[in-house]
């Protein structure tokens, strides 16, 4: 694989490939190590994605709907070509590439509409209730959950409300340590807009070099750096949202008894209820320091319980993941180095990584402490080498699923969370039901990368030899896991949203009552349902 350059230091990515993860400068075959443990394990068939000009889309927006949106937006602001709509066609879930890959770009917007201000996104919802025409919000496009296909039928089109122009930094209060960021910005352009005043963000999740400010926050995004910084959810003060009842404006105090938090109701709304316009956010000095180490631990179990003891004692360090048996044996922790054999990966065991931020005297302070309780459980301490390893190859993961569905191996990633006491259960149980679906030759590694002092996220990566319809075989895979995790107590999604995808299970999480509660807001802020129809509401 080739070097990519950190992504926190580059604040311009190009347009993420087509039918792939990222920048398509990045886009390659396997390493070799990798080939040859996926050759040998599950096996390997020539499968290329179909020319970008091949790809069927839905018919272009009828020109006169377009006049009227060139009067709101401006001409140069309303693009109807094969390319801008592809690009906007869809997320990056296994199940969208393959779609892609094989040529069915049927869920492409007819018109993609770049809005440059909030009056402007009011004037383009209360166009689409007018006309009757299906508006998807896109941030990043990096949703892995079906957020971005929205239902056509009955509509008279369907626009991808394309949100790349809010890419400000519109405040800081420094006293109050909150910062005022546009919903478009990407994660890199946010960071560094906030680096120039000293100040960050600290959300990094592997979708970071893309995903944007509005897309986490109506995602209920978590990164990498969750047990510091907190999920997104938690790092979010304010917002205001332009829906088809007017404007929303949120957060007028850190935090308060005036009824039910409504920031809650838009966090998590996928683009159902409104479009995100802005987002207040608190913020945190620019670290002096980042640090990362890594630990070796007899066994999942051993490593998951010395996590909950630090999240129990209050203990955390900035970063804290732990890769399973599986996940350590090939070397996920280090994407460029699958399948080769290091000094973690051939001792068994399993990969725990630390990662420390702030003050020379805070981060030294604070491993200290993490040093003595992590050796006094049983951990071995690696040295800072594997963590750094994972700091620096942290955001190359993704381009390997596509170096694997090039070769007709099938991959997708799931994660769920739960109480610690039904932790290991629901990883058994995901881990059979996946094994079930798609027969012995399967791989399913797992990581715990966000820990709570009552529960932990699992996020499973899971690799076989794809079938010649792999959609309908990844759907059955992923419907037998989502069973186990519903039915034995987990949540559906720890950090990646319901979109489409996860409709049936949040239905069965939430109950009849909580279905209806949805149902009645969505009616309510967008009665007549232009606002990504098909998302998030069972
Ligand atoms: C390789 C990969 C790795 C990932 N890793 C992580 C991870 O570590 N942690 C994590 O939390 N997630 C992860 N994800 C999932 C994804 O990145 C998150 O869900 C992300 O928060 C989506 O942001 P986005 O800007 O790309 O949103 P989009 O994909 O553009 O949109 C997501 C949903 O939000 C709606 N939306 C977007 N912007 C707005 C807005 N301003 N107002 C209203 N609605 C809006 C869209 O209509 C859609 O329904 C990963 C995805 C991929 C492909």
């Amino acid at each position: 694989m080739s070097a990519h350059p950190s992504p926190i230091s580059d604040p311009t990515s190009p347009e993420m490939h087509w039918s792939r993860w990222g920048d398509p400068a990045h886009a390659g075959p396997l390493a070799e190590s990798a080939f040859a443990l996926v050759d040998t394990f599950i096996g390997t068939t020539d499968t290329p994605a179909v020319d970008p000009a091949d790809v069927r889309l839905s018919e272009p927006l009828d020109a006169a709907l377009v006049a009227e949106l060139a009067a709101i937006v401006g001409a140069e602001h309303v693009l109807t070509d094969h390319e801008t709509r592809l690009h906007r066609t869809r997320g990056k879930s296994t199940p969208d590439l393959l779609k892609l890959r094989a040529g069915d770009g049927s869920d492409s917007p007819d018109a993609v509409v770049r809005p440059g201000d909030h009056d402007e996104v009011e004037a383009l919802i209360a166009w689409a209730v007018r006309r009757h025409v299906a508006v998807v919000p896109f941030g990043g496009g990096t949703s892995v959950v079906g957020g971005l296909a929205a239902r056509r039928d009955g509509f008279a089109g369907v626009i991808s409300l394309d949100l790349l122009r809010f890419d400000k930094l519109v405040e800081v209060d420094r006293t109050s340590m909150t910062a005022v960021l546009e919903p478009g910005l990407r994660g890199p352009q946010a960071e560094a807009l906030l680096a120039a005043e000293g100040l960050t963000l600290g959300h990094f999740p592997q979708s970071f070099q893309y995903a944007s400010i509005g897309g986490f926050a109506v995602t209920r995004s978590s990164g990498q750096s969750s047990a510091g910084y907190g999920r997104f959810d938690a790092l979010v003060v304010g917002l205001t949202v332009a829906t088809p009842q007017g404007t929303l404006e949120l957060g007028s105090s850190p935090s308060n008894a005036a009824g039910p938090d409504l920031r809650e109701l838009v966090m998590g709304s996928e683009g159902a209820f409104g479009v995100v316009t802005a987002v207040r956010v608190r913020v945190r000095p620019l670290p002096e320091v980042r640090s990362y180490e890594a630990w070796r631990w007899a066994s999942f179990t051993e490593g998951a319980a010395a996590m909950r003891t630090l999240a129990q004692a209050g203990m955390l360090p900035t970063v804290l993941r732990l890769s399973d048996e599986n996940e350590t044996a090939i070397n996920l922790a280090k994407p460029s180095e699958v399948g080769s054999e290091s000094a973690e990966s051939t001792s068994g065991g399993c990969l725990m990584v630390t990662g420390y931020e702030g003050t020379p005297a805070a981060v030294e302070a604070k491993r200290a402490a993490v040093t003595a309780l992590l050796a006094g459980l049983g951990g071995q301490n690696l040295g800072p080498d594997s963590g750094q390893a994972w700091a620096d190859g942290r955001f190359h993961g993704p381009y390997l699923r596509d170096s694997l569905l090039d070769v007709g191996v099938l991959v997708e990633t799931m994660e769920t969370v739960t109480f610690w006491s039904n932790l290991d259960h629901v990883y058994t149980s995901v881990k059979d039901a996946l094994v079930g679906a798609l027969g012995e030759a399967t791989l399913v590694l797992c990581h715990i990368s966000h820990v709570y002092e009552t529960g932990a996220s699992l996020y499973f990566t899971v690799a076989t030899k794809a079938a010649d319809e792999p959609l309908p075989q990844w759907l059955a895979a992923k419907a037998a896991a989502s069973d186990a995790m519903v039915h034995n107590g987990a949540s559906i999604t720890h950090h990646h949203a319901v979109g489409q995808d996860h409709k049936p299970w949040l239905a069965e999480e939430i109950g009849p009552v909580g279905v209806e509660i949805l149902r009645a807001v969505k009616e309510r802020l967008d009665p007549t349902g232009v606002l990504n129809p098909g998302v998030l509401i069972p």
